[in-house]
């Protein structure tokens, strides 16, 4: 499992979560001031594996 930083938008405090690859983040918190949805920080990382396309199930009608 891919470990991803976020950093807080409210306290500006960077934190690591432990995540899976189709994880939503809309459910973390910082852990500091627990503020919602913190943005995600793209380090050293190289980006690999964007994989299947995300909207394949509209199920609409
Ligand atoms: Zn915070």
């Amino acid at each position: 499992m891919p470990i991803y930083e976020y950093q807080c938008k409210t306290c500006e405090s960077k934190f690591e979560v432990l995540q899976s690859i189709n994880a939503d983040n809309s459910e973390l918190v910082c852990p500091d001031c627990g503020a919602k949805k913190p943005a995600k920080v793209f380090s050293s990382f190289a980006s690999i594996g964007n994989g299947k396309a995300a909207a394949c199930d509209t199920g609409s009608t």
